[in-house]
């Protein structure tokens, strides 16, 4: 590697995606800079506003503006949370990257942690809860069973009650780049690259102020993306089910012949007809959505749109590749100060990942 590459990367870039969280970007930045001070090493902060509507937008580019190692994408529009973390990957430099929330849920402290594992040689440093404070009852029954769920059906060995909270090595950020599918579910890309895994516990913070952005639709959303993602056994299920009604209903007609021959004709009633019609009716419609859903996220794969569009970039020095996009606006990229480039960002966007491997 050109050893002026490494004096120019920092050691350190955190991706923090934020969606409407003005009231917590102020005291996060306080946080991480104490915890950072007692690293050593240069650091970089990547924040992606994935569309707020309030005034994140404007605390953090006040931030950018006192603080340069304050990064800030800005997404065109929301393009939910796992892509905001995707597109903080494809932009980060640093020698290890560190994703976390905004809303402090994450504590910063955790991250002293996490850097020393990485220092021992790991390469992926995930964050596992041991308790969550401040959460309904049901969230946590349900994140519960959807963990124990996908770690028992996926491909891959996906850790329990690990978060998308977690230190990745340079390396690993290299090998995630190149996963480029739409439906993301990035723990389990996480896992699905390898390399030296180990876990650090922590206990989950209260939200320090706002709401949670993942209501119950999305959750049901990440939990299907993650199941399509990484297992082919609700499929299977199918093929499964059939053959044990296939096999019940056998052994059903020999009873119903037989008890026929015997003169006996009470078992065939309208209602049986009528109920087990309306059973198997259900149980096919069910798997049909099953189909669906895959095929649904088949559709979004072959569509091939881009993951998301950035439609301003704070901070970042525009990739070589942008002078061949930007013909139009050559004048904006050479006259124009940083902030103003960015237009250009959301023709590469797409771009930037794939040339971004060989960084
Ligand atoms: N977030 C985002 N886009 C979304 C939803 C959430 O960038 O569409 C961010 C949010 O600002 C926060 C993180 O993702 O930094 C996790 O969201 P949240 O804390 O609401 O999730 P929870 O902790 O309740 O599961
Ligand atoms: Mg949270």
């Amino acid at each position: 590697m050109d050893p002026r590459e490494s004096q120019l990367r920092p050691t350190f870039s955190l991706v923090i995606p934020v969606w409407n969280e003005e009231q917590v970007i102020p005291v996060l930045y306080e946080r991480l800079v104490q915890v950072m001070k007692g690293v050593g090493d240069s650091w970089e902060v990547i924040f992606v506003n994935d569309g707020s509507t309030d005034r994140s937008l404007e605390l953090l580019l006040e931030l950018h503006e006192r603080d340069p190692r304050i990064k800030v994408l800005n997404f065109s529009r929301n393009f939910g949370h796992q892509i905001a973390i995707t597109a903080g990957f494809d932009y980060a430099d640093g020698d290890a990257v560190i994703v976390m929330d905004a809303d402090l849920q994450d504590p910063p402290e955790v991250l002293l942690r996490m850097i020393e594992r990485w220092r021992e040689g790991y390469d992926v440093v995930y964050a596992v809860r041991t308790k969550r404070e401040g959460e309904s009852k049901f969230k946590l029954w349900t994140a519960a069973a959807f963990y124990r769920l996908i770690h028992s059906i996926a491909d891959v060995d996906i850790p329990l009650d690990a978060g998308d909270f977690r230190l990745m090595d340079r390396r690993v950020v290299l090998a995630m780049r190149r996963l480029r599918e739409k439906s993301r579910f990035m723990r389990g890309l996480s896992s699905w690259v390898g390399f030296k895994q180990i876990a650090v516990e922590y206990e989950r913070a209260p939200r320090y102020a706002g709401e949670t952005k993942y209501p119950l639709r999305k959750m049901v959303r990440l939990a299907f993306n993650a199941i399509t993602s990484f297992s082919h056994v609700p499929l299977q299920l199918a093929t499964y089910t059939g053959f044990v009604f296939a096999g019940v209903s056998g052994v059903g007609i020999i009873i119903a012949i037989f008890m026929r021959l015997m003169g006996n004709a009470q078992l065939l009633g309208q209602a049986t007809t009528l109920v087990s019609v309306l059973f198997l009716g259900g149980v096919q419609l069910i798997f049909l959505g099953i189909i669906g859903e895959y095929l649904g996220r088949i559709y979004d794969e072959v569509k091939n749109r881009p993951l998301y569009i950035v439609a301003d970039a704070y901070g970042f020095d525009p990739p070589a590749q942008l002078m061949f996009h930007a013909s139009r606006r050559s004048q904006v990229v050479s006259s124009s100060s940083e902030s103003t480039q960015s237009a250009v960002h959301a023709e590469a966007t797409t771009n930037r990942a794939p040339s971004a491997d060989n960084a």
